[in-house]
């Protein structure tokens, strides 16, 4: 059971891989900010206190995220996690370094999905989502077979994020560089980076973590 994280600024498509993980090799897949976005739209006192902070583009604080992802750890069962958006800060990579080690597990890689940022503006203004299963498309590069309609459940709430605009896509992107990006020198002295090419075709980008995959198992 390899468990791994998908590390990239907004729009490098690592929704998109964790799904195809998660149906191709029943891993599951943990995303802090579908939970964040779940809780918006359930109304909890959670998703009031983090509704904000999400729509202007930062960072919810450490303690929430790290909060939702060792519970979700405790009651997720599936071959291997998919550590989607999380960790985005160094303490998070500690407490995901805890989390693991209290339940006996390990991490097998940090995949490190690179894109340029001009390529991120496309997508993330091309970006929709199934509201019902969450399958994300784009209106170029990835749209639906029928429009109008989601080609994996056949729902007709198909949304632009709220969050996928401009001037929120600016401020993620600092909170990335900033915060997110000192992952990648943390995970490469650990030894666990592996850069893929996330501009490539999608099947492309699978194939290329497949490999990653296949070798962190085989070793
Ligand atoms: P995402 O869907 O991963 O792009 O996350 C959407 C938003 O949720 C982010 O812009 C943050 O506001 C928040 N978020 C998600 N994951 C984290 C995290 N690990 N740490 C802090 N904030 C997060």
């Amino acid at each position: 059971m390899t468990n791994i994280i998908l590390l990239g600024p907004p729009g490098a498509g690592k929704g998109t891989q964790a799904r195809r993980l998660v149906e191709e090799r029943g891993m599951v897949q943990l995303s802090t900010g579908d939970m964040l976005k779940e809780a918006i739209a359930d109304g909890t006192e959670l998703g009031r206190k983090v509704e904000g902070i999400m729509a202007r583009g930062e960072l919810v604080t450490d303690e929430i995220v790290i909060g939702l992802i060792d519970e979700k750890m405790k009651s997720a069962k599936g071959s291997g996690f998919i550590f989607d958006g999380f960790p985005r800060t160094l303490p998070q990579a500690d407490a995901l370094a805890d989390l693991l080690d209290r339940s006996g597990q390990s991490l097998g890689a940090v995949i490190e999905m690179r894109v340029d940022d001009e390529a991120l503006v496309d997508r993330i203004a091309g970006r929709f989502t199934c509201g019902n299963c969450g399958e994300v498309y784009h209106k170029t590069t990835k749209p639906t077979a029928k429009e109008g309609a989601c080609d994996v459940c056949g729902s007709h709430d198909l949304r632009h994020r709220a969050d996928d605009n401009p001037e929120t896509l600016k401020q993620r992107l600092m909170e990335y560089y900033k915060k997110t990006s000192p992952l990648i020198g943390y995970y490469y002295h650990d030894g666990k980076l592996a850069p893929v090419d996330g501009l490539a075709e999608i099947d492309d980008v699978a194939k290329s973590i497949a490999v990653v995959l296949d070798r962190t198992a085989a070793s």
